[in-house]
């Protein structure tokens, strides 16, 4: 893979426009809760300043559709960044439009402007030729730091890229790819992946792509009842998604023929809602009743994945066991962390709920590689080629 990181452009005097992610979570107030996606771009915002560079930064935030919503602008974004860098980051009325190529236009050397959320432009998600030259059209070279939206062809990512021919990726991008492709190339077996969440819509396509790369799936998280399902045992409550039941089942009998070990839970801690303050019942597989869901693998299961976890040399973990907001149904996504957190074998992990999970259990510093995406994660993982990646290498 040919990169070109931010290190290779000549950004004296030049307009450079950098994707970040800050798609931080705000409260009901407006307030950042946490900040370190915008820490985490901090070392390529500083060194394009120190450059001389012009810098303008742009992002999303939230899921406003293509609409304009006034709890999902940057505005605090650009009100915290000042506060971070200590200079003042001016913030633009919108991401296209006369006014902005004014301010763009305006900008001295070392100023940052950030645009407003592109995600208030229809054109942003989808990928609108019109709308990324437009953008492109502000500038003289392009940085790509959003590794955790890589995995989407949008106008930030990949449209730009066609119009502005200088073009890197930005030093948290790059630590991302390297890392993860490097070390992924040629895995020390045996290789486990550990996924967990909600949904198995999404991720069913990166759990098939897997297959070819691990010795071990370990499945678990709302996502396994659609896996329990296919097996033909009910599942109460529980999370199900019935059209991906056919798929799932596909992709168990395909584990086998490739030889490789898939785990599901053997047993799951229920409630009859997912809520605090409901009386957690331990039910095996077998004997979910029809008014209870399953809101986290149970102590069985938790023994059954320490185990298969610690043979390993290879470790990859996205997604969190259970409702593990929620402290009685955390027990399993605790043991996942803590299986990792005192394996000898290499860990990666990534995904938002998970990066809480290892925060809450105390095992951050115990991770070899924790990634700031999900979705690119994961299929970077699966061995998936990410086109906000490729367009930068066109
Ligand atoms: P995802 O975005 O698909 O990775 O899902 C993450 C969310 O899944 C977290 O908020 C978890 O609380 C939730 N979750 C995981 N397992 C379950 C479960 N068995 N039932 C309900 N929610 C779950």
């Amino acid at each position: 893979m040919s990169i070109r990181s931010i290190k290779d452009l000549n950004l004296q005097g030049s307009k450079v426009l950098i994707r970040v992610d800050f798609n931080v979570p705000l409260d009901s107030s407006g307030a950042i809760t946490d900040d370190s996606r915008i820490k985490a771009v901090l070392p390529t915002l500083k060194y394009a300043i120190d450059k001389g560079a012009r810098v303008i930064l742009m992002s999303h935030l939230g899921r406003p559709k293509g609409k304009v919503i006034k709890s999902m602008s940057l505005i605090p974004v650009a009100r915290r960044l000042s506060e971070i860098l200590g200079i003042s980051v001016s913030m633009a009325p919108d991401c296209i439009g006369a006014s902005v190529k004014k301010m763009v236009d305006d900008l001295k050397v070392g100023d940052v402007l950030l645009l407003e959320n592109l995600r208030f432009h229809i054109g942003e998600e989808k990928n609108d030729p019109g709308f990324a030259k437009e953008i492109a059209s502000f500038c003289d070279c392009f940085v790509n730091d959003a590794f955790a939206t890589a995995h989407r062809a949008h106008a930030s990512n990949v449209g730009v890229c066609k119009y502005l021919k200088d073009k890197a990726f930005g030093f948290l991008m790059m630590r991302e790819v390297e890392y993860i492709s490097k070390t992924l190339e040629t895995p020390k077996s045996p290789f486990a992946a550990v996924i967990g969440g909600a949904k198995v819509s999404g991720k069913l396509e990166v759990v098939e792509n897997l297959l070819a790369r691990v010795d071990k799936l370990i499945i678990g998280g709302g996502m396994a009842f659609t896996f329990i399902k296919a097996l033909g045992q009910s599942v109460g409550k529980s999370l199900l998604e019935e059209d991906l039941v056919e798929s799932a089942l596909k992709i168990m009998k395909q584990a086998r023929k490739e030889g490789v070990k898939f785990y599901l839970p053997v047993d799951c801690i229920c409630g009859p809602e997912p809520k605090a303050g409901v009386v957690p019942v331990i039910k095996t597989i077998q004997e979910i009743p029809d008014n209870l869901m399953g809101l986290d693998i149970g102590p069985a299961t938790s023994t059954l994945f320490t185990e298969a976890i610690d043979a390993c040399e290879t470790l990859v973990w996205n997604g969190p066991m259970g409702l593990f907001e929620v402290d009685e149904f955390a027990s399993g996504t605790t043991a996942v962390s803590d299986a990792f957190a005192s394996s000898k074998a290499l860990t990666i992990v990534g995904g938002g709920d998970t990066d809480a999970a290892l925060r809450k259990t105390g095992n951050m510093d115990m991770i070899d590689f924790v990634s700031t995406a999900g979705g690119a994660f994961l299929e970077m993982v699966g061995g998936k080629k990410l086109p906000a990646i490729e367009a930068l290498e066109e």
